[in-house]
This record gives C-alpha cells, sequence and structure tokens, in this order.
C-alpha cells in the first residue's frame, strides 16, 4: 500500500490545498494530510481547528484522513508507515526552499520519497497569508477558500 503524506500549516486550508489533496488521493492509496503544531509561526487558527477545516472540506475523499504532528517530518512519516511526503508548488519562488527540505529530509531517511505536484494554474498565486490578508478586511474569499473556511474567517476576524 503506498501511503503519503501531505504536511503543511494549512492555516486555514485553501483551494490550492484542496487541489493537491484531492489529485494526491488519485495518485496514493492513501494520503495524510498531517498539520505540523508550528512553534516558529503564529497561526490564526488552533491545530484543532485546522484540522476541523480539513476534515470538513476532504470528508468525500474516502482515502484521505487528518492528523497533525509535532517534531521531525520524517520521523512522523515512518511511524505513519508511509513512504512519500507530498508538496506542491507554485511559484519559482518554492522552489528552493522545497529543493533544501526535500534534499535534508532524503539525508534524513534515504527511504522516503518526496513528490512534487504542480499547481493547477487558477491557483498558483493563492496562499493561506494572502487568503487572511484579504479577510482580514472583509473583502470576499468565496474564490479562495471553501465556504465553510470563509465563514470561520469572518468568525476569527469579528472576534478580533
Ligand atoms: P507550509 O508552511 O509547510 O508551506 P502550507 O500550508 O503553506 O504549509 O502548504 C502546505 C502544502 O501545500 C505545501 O506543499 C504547499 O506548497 C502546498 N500549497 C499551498 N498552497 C498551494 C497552492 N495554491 N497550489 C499548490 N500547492 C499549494
Amino acid at each position: 500500500m503506498k501511503i503519503a503524506v501531505c504536511p503543511g500549516s494549512f492555516d486555514p486550508v485553501t483551494y490550492g490545498h484542496l487541489d493537491i489533496i484531492t489529485r494526491g488521493a488519485h495518485v496514493f492509496d492513501k494520503v495524510i494530510v498531517a498539520v505540523l503544531h508550528n512553534r516558529n509561526k503564529q497561526p490564526l487558527f488552533s491545530v484543532e481547528e485546522r484540522v476541523g477545516l480539513l476534515e470538513e472540506v476532504t470528508k468525500h475523499i474516502d482515502n484521505v484522513e487528518i492528523d497533525s504532528f509535532n517534531g521531525l517530518l520524517v520521523d512522523y512519516v515512518a511511524k505513519s508507515q508511509a513512504n512519500v511526503i507530498i508538496r506542491g508548488l507554485r511559484a519559482v519562488s518554492d522552489f528552493e526552499y522545497e529543493m533544501q527540505a526535500a534534499s535534508i529530509n532524503r539525508k534524513l531517511k534515504s527511504e522516503v520519497e518526496t513528490f512534487f505536484m504542480m499547481t493547477n494554474n487558477q491557483y498558483s498565486y493563492l496562499s493561506s497569508s494572502i487568503v487572511k490578508e484579504v479577510a482580514k478586511y472583509n473583502a470576499p474569499v468565496a474564490d479562495l477558500v471553501p465556504d465553510i473556511v470563509e465563514k470561520a474567517l469572518q468568525e476569527k476576524y469579528r472576534q478580533k
């Protein structure tokens, strides 16, 4: 069974993420979307909220599971009995960081392969940060994120 881990911050999940997850689920037997507990970034949504939104927007895809993890990605991948890391590539600017991450991960665990998927053109400039920037000023984000995520964003910024 080919199991892939799709790691990230998902703060919050966008149509760009969903596209990569959906396409990954066509290639692998199982895709585990893993939300990173990242202590360096100040997230808008808690890990539990991000997991909840991901569960909701992927519930129609049978072979996708949502989880969260701490620590080294390659350790999490091995623990999950996966052998592939899926990463999405948008602009050229993603490339340098992703190449570094893939080579360090290969050094740490050579049996884990990184699998890159090119973004769908329509999402090449879409990121969680852009979505938050737009939502913060109450502008519509309906083309960028699923409804439930748009509502969660409105609720967050209303509270703030
Ligand atoms: P990270 O902080 O690890 O980059 P993100 O939540 O920003 O976490 O992204 C998780 C994964 O989804 C990454 O592989 C990223 O490249 C990919 N991704 C994010 N947005 C898009 C998009 N619009 N199109 C394709 N892939 C994307």
